[in-house]
């Protein structure tokens, strides 16, 4: 059993710079960190999900073989089971974060055994908030204080 893998998955649209830092402290508990894109069918997404990948990728470039970004389309806790990794790696900016991840990471328990570890962002990426980035892209403002490398995804 290989404790030390986790994955964190999220929609990433786009991977700002609250779910980078999520990364950064992830790699400081856990050997490797599976960035995980999910794809629900029945969702739109904003960003192109192969950009959203290779930004992804252009982030973590100098970490190597500890960083790897997949897209999946099941259940995570499946995603989980399949790659050997024992918890899922989510962020906590608020308490509406925390209702919603607090019910997804007991049902997860439930369903798979699989724990869910959380880490509180840093106050200056707290309010950094995925929905907004997209509103100030599409009426053409910058988001690059928010998004690292924002360039990538235009
Ligand atoms: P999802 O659609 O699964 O909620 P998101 O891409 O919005 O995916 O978020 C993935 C994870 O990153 C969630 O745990 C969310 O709480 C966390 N997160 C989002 N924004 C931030 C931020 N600014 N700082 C820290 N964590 C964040």
């Amino acid at each position: 059993m290989n404790s030390k893998t986790a994955v964190f998955p999220g929609s990433f649209d786009p991977f700002t710079k609250g779910h980078e830092s999520i990364v950064m402290k992830s790699l400081q508990l856990f050997e490797k960190v599976t960035i995980a894109i999910g794809v629900n069918t029945s969702k739109n997404y904003y960003f192109d999900l192969d950009k959203r990948k290779l930004h992804i990728q252009s982030l973590f470039e100098g970490v190597g073989e500890r960083i790897n970004i997949v897209t999946y389309s099941k259940l995570t806790v499946d995603l989980c089971k399949e790659i050997g990794a024992q918890c899922i790696v989510r962020g906590l900016r608020n308490s509406t974060d925390f209702e919603y991840e607090n019910s997804i990471a007991q049902m997860n328990q439930t369903l798979a055994g699989i724990e869910t570890v959380f880490f509180t962002t840093e106050s200056q990426y707290s309010p950094i908030n995925a929905t907004i980035v997209r509103e100030i892209h599409k009426n053409k403002g910058d988001i690059s204080p928010f998004v690292t490398n924002a360039h990538l995804l235009v």
